[in-house]
């Protein structure tokens, strides 16, 4: 399947005299075709479909929305190795990179079908009627979950396929009965157009309404602002910087109806060493942490950029380990020029800074936008004093905080912002002490976890990929695992209504679906 450059609004390709181009992050080549830029015209276009559809797709039966979800994935893998070769070049990941992101793509949309088919998601609860209550009889109340409407799904430059046009956000919000309008990343069109493809083409296959898929590809901020703000939107999904997902925020928040932005934006995922793991496998420690650092040239947003311990030789082996293991990893290439721009200037601002000290480089490269890789060490008591040096460098650096007691440790946590996740390494001697941490981190952090690394996220159902501000906007749900369907559903009570009118799941003889009745959970 040929790149195609145009705009996909419903069922119609639209091509526009105004383009733009990709380009080889790696030889910094344009890349063929030009792509057609979005302007107001195919906004409205677009969510004037996406809301005419939304009355439609909203009431389908949830079988065929899974339906859809399974062909979507399906058509995905119809694309072969010229979507994971496009992907390679727009974004410098390698090959076998976005072999695994794209099984975890797929395998989102499949989850999301199996989800779908539970029926659990429709949040049913019935409280009946009670006629001889006194002194006044109840009614009967029954309340189901119902999709919110459009949503604006940006997509994310440093997860081309699981975070973008047929990502998380979208298989979540798809799930949910929302039609959905694909801001496309501006650098990775080619790679947006082909999932694009293989989606209507699934809307093809399962005669799903036009409007409930578009994408609109473009490079100016007017196309992002402008979905945002159009009326029929009914939500946004969002991963990117901390001020493109605030920008946002205040577009939705400032609308004559507000809507909810669940952006993804900044988290640097403190790790905890504690005394007792520190001293009994300092060196494993250091030579595993450098690996989850550099995963991905760093470009991960659970990214372990803080390493926490108390002074002592213990953090001195650790310290040496890693600063060995990072001098042997070899740069790559960045997602785009400007991304590498910015690691650069943030790592350039941790060297100069006066309290911070550089522990180790990763190897010199010439390659192109290559992120080499960069660990510091600080005093935690400066860590108070100078909180700049925790905003979020995105790329392979990290800060090991030395701190004198246990007391330091609490009182340096408590001054982090919100996080996607934070981690313990710990033995059993350490169990009195993570005690004391774990009430900071479970109110910090969105995923708690215990002697591992916060990269590789898993999509199930127990997943939270989320977290205090600023790590989300909102940091009551999640982005990955099946929760996420919950961000674009909103509960609806139906009082008294005879079954006739009442939505078939909640009829008096409906087929059995997970609910609760009268408070108890029934299967
Ligand atoms: P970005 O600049 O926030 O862009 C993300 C998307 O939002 C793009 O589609 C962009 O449009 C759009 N956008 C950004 N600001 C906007 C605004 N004011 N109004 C309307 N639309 C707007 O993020 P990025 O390009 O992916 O990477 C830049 C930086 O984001 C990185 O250096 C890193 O610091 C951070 N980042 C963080 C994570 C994370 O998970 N924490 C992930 C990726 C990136 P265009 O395509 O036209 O630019």
């Amino acid at each position: 399947m040929a790149v195609t450059g145009a705009l996909f609004i419903g069922s119609s390709r639209v091509k526009k005299s105004e383009t733009f181009f990709a380009s080889n992050p790696a030889t910094g080549e344009k890349l063929e075709p030009g792509f057609s830029a979005a302007g107001p015209e195919e906004i409205e276009r677009a969510c004037t479909l996406a809301w005419e559809a939304f009355h439609v797709y909203r009431e389908h039966d949830p079988e065929l929305r899974a339906r859809f979800l399974e062909t979507a994935a399906d058509q995905i893998m119809a694309l072969g190795d010229e979507l994971l070769e496009r992907a390679n070049a727009e974004t410098g990941l390698p090959i076998a990179r976005l072999t695994g992101e794209r099984a975890r793509t797929v395998g989102q949309l499949r989850l999301f079908a199996t989800e779908l088919r539970t029926g659990g998601w429709m949040g049913i609860r019935i409280d009946p009627a009670l006629p001889g209550r006194k002194p006044l009889p109840r009614v009967d109340l029954r309340l189901r979950k119902i999709p919110l409407g459009p949503v604006v799904v940006f997509g994310a430059s440093n997860f081309p396929l699981a975070f973008s046009v047929a990502g998380a956000d979208t298989a979540s919000a798809l799930a949910a009965g929302c039609p959905v309008i694909v801001k496309g990343h501006s650098a990775h069109p080619g790679t947006a157009d082909l999932v694009a493809q293989a989606l209507t083409e699934a809307e093809e296959i399962c005669k799903v309404p036009e409007g409930v898929f578009s994408l609109l590809n473009g490079n100016s901020r007017a196309l992002g602002s402008g979905l945002v703000a159009h009326p029929h939107v009914k939500a946004v999904g969002f991963t990117g910087s901390r001020t493109g997902g605030l920008a946002l925020v205040k577009i939705a928040s400032g609308r004559p109806e507000p809507i909810p932005v669940y952006a993804e934006m900044s988290s640097i995922n403190p790790v905890v060493l504690l005394p007792g793991a520190l001293s009994t496998r300092a060196e494993a420690l250091g030579k595993e942490f450098v690996a989850s650092l550099t995963m991905g040239v760093g470009q991960f947003c659970t990214n372990p950029g803080l390493i926490f311990a108390l002074e002592g030789p213990d953090l001195e082996k650790f310290t040496a380990s890693a600063a060995a293991a990072l001098g042997d990893v070899a740069p790559a290439t960045m997602l785009t020029a400007g991304i590498h721009a910015s690691y650069e200037k943030g790592v350039e601002k941790l060297l100069g800074h006066s309290r911070v000290k550089a522990i180790a480089r990763g190897a010199e490269s010439k390659g192109l936008h290559c992120g080499r890789g960069a660990l510091f060490s600080i005093a935690a008591e400066d860590v108070i004093k100078h909180p700049e040096v925790l905003e979020e460098v995105f790329g392979a650096s990290s800060l090991i905080v030395r701190c004198a007691s246990e007391k330091q440790l609490i009182d340096t946590l408590e001054h982090l912002e919100g996080q996607l996740t934070a981690t313990l390494h710990l033995t059993d001697d350490d169990l009195s002490i993570a005690s004391r941490l774990l009430p900071t981190l479970e109110r910090k952090a969105g995923r708690v976890l215990a002697n591992g690394w916060p990269t590789g996220v898993e999509v199930t159902h127990a997943m939270v990929h989320g977290g205090p501000f600023p790590a989300t906007s909102d940091s009551r749900s999640t982005s990955v695992g099946t929760l996420a369907i919950e961000r674009f559903l909103r509960p609806v009570c139906y009082q008294d209504f005879p079954d006739s009118l009442l939505p078939a799941p909640l009829r008096r003889e409906a087929p059995k679906r997970p609910h609760r009745y009268d408070g108890v959970y029934k299967a």
